[in-house]
């Protein structure tokens, strides 16, 4: 990738404010829950993730999972792959998977049946931004930042070859620097 910084397609306020947004709408919904797990999934999710559970106001605790999924180019081709599982015993939990963003859609698919499997209390999902046009299987996001078109984004967690995950913003890679 060139120099050149991305274009700011969602400013660092507009992300702070949807974040806090989404944290009352969390707490509220979980007041009564005496065990939130958010999970969070390597590597995107996690600005998003350190910045959501910080702004919470009911007890919940932290864990992390990593998938990988073959695809060619930057589309991922539904063949999701488990890397790294959570730690921490979930049975009896009320589940919250982090993702960063949801595209195809059968990546969070594949989580929410692989983390069924640890028998939960609930599984919910938030995603900082989801790709909706981009959609290939039917997947609630229950708490959700922002919709956005069929372009690649880095910034705030996510990357390109790995560059440009501290941004502040979410930003725009052009297609001539993919
Ligand atoms: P899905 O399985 O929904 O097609 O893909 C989800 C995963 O693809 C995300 O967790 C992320 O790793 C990757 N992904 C899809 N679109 C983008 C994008 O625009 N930017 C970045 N950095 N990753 C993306």
């Amino acid at each position: 990738m060139k120099n050149e910084a991305p274009e700011v397609l969602i400013s660092e306020e507009q992300i702070q404010l949807r974040v806090a947004e989404i944290a009352e709408q969390i707490s509220e919904d979980y007041s009564r829950a005496e065990d939130l797990v958010m999970v969070g999934v390597l590597k995107g999710s996690f600005i998003f993730l350190a910045d959501l559970s910080r702004k919470l106001s009911i007890p919940r605790t932290i864990e992390f999972i990593a998938v990988s999924s073959y695809g060619s180019g930057s589309r991922s081709s539904g063949a999701v792959r488990l890397v790294m599982d959570v730690r921490g015993n979930i049975e009896g939990k009320h589940v919250l998977i982090v993702e960063d963003i949801v595209d195809t859609g059968h990546t969070l698919k594949y989580l929410i049946g692989m983390l069924k499997s640890h028998r939960p209390a609930s599984v919910k999902t938030a995603a900082l931004v989801r790709k909706a046009e981009s959609a290939e299987v039917e997947v609630t996001t229950d708490y959700l930042g922002f919709d956005i078109g069929d372009e690649w984004v880095v910034g705030y967690g996510l990357d390109f070859a790995e560059q440009n995950r501290t941004l502040p913003y979410i930003g725009i890679v052009k297609p001539t620097d993919r």
